[in-house]
């Protein structure tokens, strides 16, 4: 191949770090001014431009751009200096880049397979350039984080996602495959705007719908084998829970939306404990909110409490209460559920508004899964405060504009006594003369190394118990030091160590249920893990 190719090729191009040896053997002369750059140096000098910007969608698209034209100073950046970019090429800009993708698209970064390829997705999927694939993150853009449905601008969710597999979980780039689905919109302003990138159609539902999955189910496990892992991502609720319902026993499902913040949250709630005191099984929850994250999280507490008290779920069930649009879930509902509410009807009297709800269950937690902002008000934080010591609250709903409260309401309204987590990120907050390092319950925490276990023991199904495993591993990295501080997330600074433990107990899990394929079992499966770690360091070309 040609110098010139080399330089246009992100997954070669090392830019000013080609040696002089590398030069003259790649046809690389005269192509390059004189100069020679470290990796090291690049990365200082690219992080120093990026921070010349202000505003943060001008750095997500510096740091796509960097994507496509040099792929391991990319993640090199992204792993050195994970806490800075983290918010950056994820939530919160990744929703702003999805809300404006037609005017920042620039080239395609993933897979698009619409109604139009119904019948030929299989051609379509050997189109894509790799064939070894172990991760696929699919979404059909109907609700791109809390911002509803975005059609097929919500591309840059995939795409976003799978960089942090590789950069958190370090698994390679190249096995990693943004899908997106695009079967329609019914979001008007899409419809009408002539750039739009998508089908101009309303959404197929029913049937025609079904269909297209199935046939996309199928062609991925005839093109990649059982072992590859599908993440549906910001799926609706009424198609989510269904699909991992329906594939979950043909396929390795995981739907990180629904079970992905569960096992985030469910790791936080035990490490609260250790600043509460008292067990699980002594918590009341209530949730606003009873969608994907709000019934998965409520179920995977349940199982959880089942677990350690050894009481069956439907016992424990009743410790968690949800509100939804219409007021407090409670049994004189019942007909009118969707299924996946049903099991948290429990016996009460009907309820309308959150602040009731609180007075009427006096939650020792409260969490927020609405996707509706500003709900977590001043009376509820109040209220939450005067029956609890400790009020544990997560504002969990993103992007920023939708938490349900800020950090800073939550201190100042809880006096300085709550224990605040949040799903988008939020400043430490100064109160009374303290400072208050907020947690993020962010599901970057889980998903990279919950992939990695799978992936790197085999495994060839999800199940609950490796979630469990997935939460007491992420809340078992949370020292002594963090406590202290108020965290209960350990920093994002040591992801990829966190990842590897989680990688090694949800692995442990796989061979433990006999869902795992590689044999023998690795005897230390942390170092196992890290050694199949994907490194961004530039490889030496001969
Ligand atoms: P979803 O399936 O659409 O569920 C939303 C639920 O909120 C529904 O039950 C809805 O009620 C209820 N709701 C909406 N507005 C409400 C209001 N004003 N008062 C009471 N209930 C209200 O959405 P989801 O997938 O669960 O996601 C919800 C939010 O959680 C999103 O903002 C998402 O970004 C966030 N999230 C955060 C994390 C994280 O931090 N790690 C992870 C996942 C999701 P009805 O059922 O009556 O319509
Ligand atoms: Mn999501």
């Amino acid at each position: 191949a040609s110098g010139y190719t080399l330089l246009r090729d992100p997954k070669h191009n090392k830019g000013l770090a080609f040696n002089e040896q590398e030069r003259d053997s790649h046809y690389l002369r005269g192509l390059l001014p004189p100069s020679f750059l470290s990796q090291e140096l690049q990365e200082k000098k690219v992080m120093h431009n990026l921070r010349q910007y202000k505003v943060p969608l001008q750095r997500y698209v510096a740091m796509m751009d960097l994507q496509e034209r040099n792929e391991r100073l990319f993640y090199k950046l992204l792993i050195d200096n994970v806490e800075e970019l983290l918010p950056v090429v994820y939530t919160p800009t990744v929703g702003e880049a999805c809300q404006k993708y037609g005017s920042i698209f620039r080239r395609p970064q993933g897979l698009y397979i619409s109604l139009k390829e119904k019948g030929r997705i299989s051609e379509v999927l050997k189109n894509w350039p790799e064939r070894n694939i172990q991760v696929i993150v699919v979404t059909d853009g109907e609700r791109i984080l809390g911002l509803g449905d975005l059609g097929c601008q919500g591309m840059g969710i995939p795409v976003g996602k799978l960089s942090l597999y590789t950069a958190l979980g370090g698994l390679r780039p190249s096995a990693c495959l943004p899908i997106t689905i695009d079967v329609g919109t019914n979001n008007e302003q899409l419809l009408n705007d002539e750039f739009y990138i998508g089908l101009k159609q309303k959404r197929a539902t029913g049937q025609e719908y079904a269909e297209l999955l199935e046939e996309f189910m199928s062609a991925v496990k005839q093109n990649y084998g059982e072992k590859v892992l599908i993440q549906f991502e910001d799926f609706a609720n009424h198609n989510a829970f269904e699909l991992l319902t329906k594939y979950s026993s043909s396929h390795l499902v995981f739907n990180d939306d629904i079970q992905g913040t569960a096992s985030v949250v469910l790791s936080g709630i035990i490490a609260a404990l250790k600043l509460v005191g008292g067990s699980l099984a002594d918590q009341t929850f209530l949730f606003l909110g009873a969608g994907e994250a709000g019934t998965g999280i409520a179920e995977l507490i349940a199982l959880e409490m089942s677990k350690q008290t050894e009481s069956p779920i439907e016992e424990t069930r009743k410790k968690v209460w949800l509100v939804d649009s219409k007021g407090l879930i409670v049994s004189s509902r019942k007909e009118s559920l969707q299924h996946f509410k049903k099991p948290w009807a429990h016996e009460h009297e009907p309820v309308k508004g959150l602040l009731d709800a609180v007075k009427a269950i006096k939650p020792t937690m409260l969490i927020g899964t609405s996707g509706t902002g500003k709900t977590f008000t001043k009376e509820v934080v109040e209220a939450m405060s005067s029956f609890n010591e400790k009020p544990v609250i997560f504002a969990l709903s993103n992007p920023t504009s939708q938490s349900e409260c800020t950090a800073e309401e939550a201190y100042t309204w809880s006096e300085g006594r709550a224990i605040f987590a949040s799903g988008s990120p939020f400043d430490p907050v100064e109160y009374d003369g303290k400072v208050f390092t907020p947690g993020q319950g962010n599901n970057a925490y889980i998903f990279p190394g919950l992939g990695l276990g799978l992936i790197m023991s085999g495994a060839i199904r999800v199940r609950e118990e490796m979630l469990l495993a997935a939460s007491e591993a992420l809340a078992e990295q949370v020292t002594q030091e963090n406590f202290d501080n108020g965290l209960i997330y350990p920093p994002f600074a040591n992801i990829r160590k966190i990842s590897a433990h989680i990688a090694a107990k949800v692995a442990a899990k796989a061979y433990e249920l006999g869902l795992a394929s590689r044999l023998p079992q690795p005897e230390d499966l942390v170092s196992y893990a890290e050694s199949c770690m994907y490194s961004p360091v530039y490889r030496c070309y001969r």
